[in-house]
């Protein structure tokens, strides 16, 4: 397999792509003229990220455009235009005032991807409330456990979810005032009311009150794929990161159909599924539906998506699927692939060249930076297996934590350390709701400690080498289970890897490969000891894994990573700790 750098040559781009030339970008950048490149609330009454979204759209003659094209479960495709968008999240605006639920106060929803998700979500930032997505197949301990640390207020959902998952725990949650149900034309009590009750009579208009920059806006709690999920907390100054990595990452074009197939229950159905496209003000995709791959091949071919951002589990899915989607389908429109959320492995960069007609575009961030941070760009090579290099007015850097409050900067390339960001970009989160210890401890010096390690290369782009906490110390080397991983990958019969350290005495740990097999592929004792002399002949003995075990699924967050926290607490018998995001 060649995993030579991808070379993309700007001038055969059916559009020009953004960021031709990174250096001078990075040279040249200031946030404050990306600022000027929105509007801002009018009369210097600050800035709100639903009306750089929605409103400034439909105030520059652009009303008429097709916002949101969602796609229904059943087959059914709605269009909202930006005119549409701009009076629905006046109205649900307006029924958060009616209700007296004001600024900084938290608005919750558990929900499918339906219409009314995305008019709250929008009416409550024009409010200057505060929103926070939860992911509607949580059970009802997390779920509770969610609306009480969050300090919820208010509760959009539908009758079914409500009455499954919160009506019972309702007196346990005290804090929490009203429950408005997105698909119930009655009022069920006086603080179980109907949202298209209260929309229709809710004024069409309203004027966003003044909104500070720092203002909190969102609510997003992680994947909790290291541990118990925590809240990250951001503000409206957000908007910057996504109006800028929209431009620069995704390469956001006002006629662009652009395709996020990430949930809003996570950080990135947020930024990137609602946020980033519409300031960009290009038709965003919504899919009611869940991952099927055949049908998402179709979607992209029939709905013409020229820009997708998607995951490594779905990749991974598709690749399983063995369905080449560039032979089957027209995806002529497809421009540019990105991917985000797990270590892409450069099996999977290669795949999409083969059966998308495009590789994949890799890119870096967390829930507690608000968007993306390093990525490869579209105008330019793409390393497989790198994450990118970081976004211009992004200083990220590999660090050394060398005593108590003191960092050292790696200045070699290619050297293993700690991935650092430098403090003071606009989506960075403002704090862990309720928990400020834990977020002082996030920062040295001027530096957010990421809680990832990575390499830096001599051209700056960066590697992903594994979470701090997954990294495994076996005969004196440092091990990152992505390494492993990804070699396995590479081998026909493998579909998915989970790599986690044994604890062993003479060695430290032992490598550990759990691998589910792609389909027509058995479980048996030679082909283990062939994937294991595989890997040795890749990685070398001293890295390969000693021991292989064969499952039918990893246990994944239902935002879709592998947890190997889980894999080898169970391997060990150890408690399982928090599991409140597991798949089923
Ligand atoms: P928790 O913090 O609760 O354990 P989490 O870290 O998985 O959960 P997110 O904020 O959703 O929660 O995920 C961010 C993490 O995902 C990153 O810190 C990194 O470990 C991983 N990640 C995201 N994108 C990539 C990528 N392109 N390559 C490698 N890892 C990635
Ligand atoms: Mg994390």
């Amino acid at each position: 397999m060649d995993w030579s750098p991808i070379k993309k040559n700007p001038s055969s781009w059916r559009i020009q792509p953004n960021l031709i030339d990174y250096h001078k970008a990075c040279a040249d950048f200031s946030w404050d003229d990306v600022q000027n490149e929105l509007d801002g609330l009018p009369d210097g009454r600050g800035l709100n990220i639903a009306y750089e979204a929605v409103d400034r759209h439909v105030k520059n003659g652009e009303g008429e455009k097709t916002a949101l094209r969602w796609l229904g479960k059943g087959g059914q495709i709605k269009n909202f235009t930006y005119a549409d968008l701009e009076e629905q999240t006046n109205r649900f605006a307006n029924v958060l005032r009616l209700l007296k639920i004001g600024k900084g106060e938290r608005v919750f929803s558990l929900s499918g991807r339906i219409p009314e998700l995305y008019f709250a979500i929008l009416g409550t930032l024009k409010n200057t409330s505060v929103f926070c997505p939860l992911f509607s197949a949580f059970g009802p301990e997390p779920i509770a456990q969610r609306l009480e640390r969050g300090d919820a207020r208010v509760l959009v959902t539908s009758e079914r979810l409500y009455r499954k998952k919160v009506a019972k725990l309702r007196s346990s949650l005290p804090q929490l005032e009203y429950v408005l149900l997105t698909d119930s034309d009655a009022d069920q009590a006086d603080n179980v009311l109907s949202l298209p009750r209260l929309l229709a009579d809710a004024s069409p208009t309203f004027t966003i009150p003044p909104t500070d920059p720092e203002d909190m806006a969102l609510l997003h709690f992680t994947s909790g794929t290291t541990g118990k999920p925590k809240g990250a907390v951001h503000v409206h100054n957000a908007v910057l990161t996504h109006y800028l990595t929209g431009k620069y990452v995704l390469d956001l074009h006002p006629e662009d159909i652009f395709w996020c197939t990430a949930d809003c229950g996570w950080v990135t159905g947020t930024s990137y599924g609602i946020i980033a496209p519409l300031v960009h003000g290009v038709t965003n995709l919504v899919d009611e539906a869940d991952f099927e791959a055949e049908r998402w091949c179709r979607t992209l071919a029939e709905q013409q998506v020229n820009v997708w951002y998607t995951a490594p589990t779905a990749i991974r899915m598709l690749m399983r699927s063995g369905l080449k989607p560039h032979e089957k389908f027209d995806l002529s429109q497809l421009r540019l692939v990105h991917s985000v959320g797990e270590p892409l492995n450069p099996e999977a960069v290669i795949w999409g060249e083969e059966a998308l007609g495009l590789p994949i575009h890799d890119n870096w961030w967390q829930t507690e930076t608000g968007g993306i941070m390093i990525a490869n760009y579209a105008a330019m090579e793409i390393r497989p297996g790198s994450m990118g290099r970081p976004l211009p007015g992004i200083e990220a850097a590999i660090v050394h934590q060398i005593a108590e409050g003191k960092v050292e900067l790696e200045e070699q390339a290619d050297c293993e350390g700690e991935l650092a960001l430098k403090v003071g970009w606009p989506s960075m989160f403002r704090g862990y709701l309720h928990d400020d210890e834990r977020y002082r401890k996030c920062f040295v010096d001027d530096w957010y400690i990421t809680g990832d390690l990575a390499q830096r290369d001599a051209d700056g782009y960066f590697w992903f080498i594994g979470r701090a906490d997954d990294i495994i110390k076996t005969s004196g080397h440092m091990v990152g289970p992505f390494e492993v991983e990804s070699a396995l990958m590479e081998h026909p019969a493998v579909a998915e890897v989970g790599v986690i350290g044994k604890p062993e005495p003479m060695i430290g740990e032992l490598v550990k490969a759990f691998v589910a097999l792609q389909s027509g592929f058995e479980p048996s004792e030679p082909l283990k000891l062939e994937l294991l002399g595989f890997a040795r002949k890749k990685l070398g003995s001293a890295v390969a894994p000693k021991e292989i075990e064969f499952t039918d699924n990893l246990p994944k967050t239902r935002s879709g990573k592998i947890m190997r926290r889980l894999l080898k607490a169970r391997e060990l018998g150890l408690p399982e700790g928090d599991t409140s995001t597991l798949e089923d």
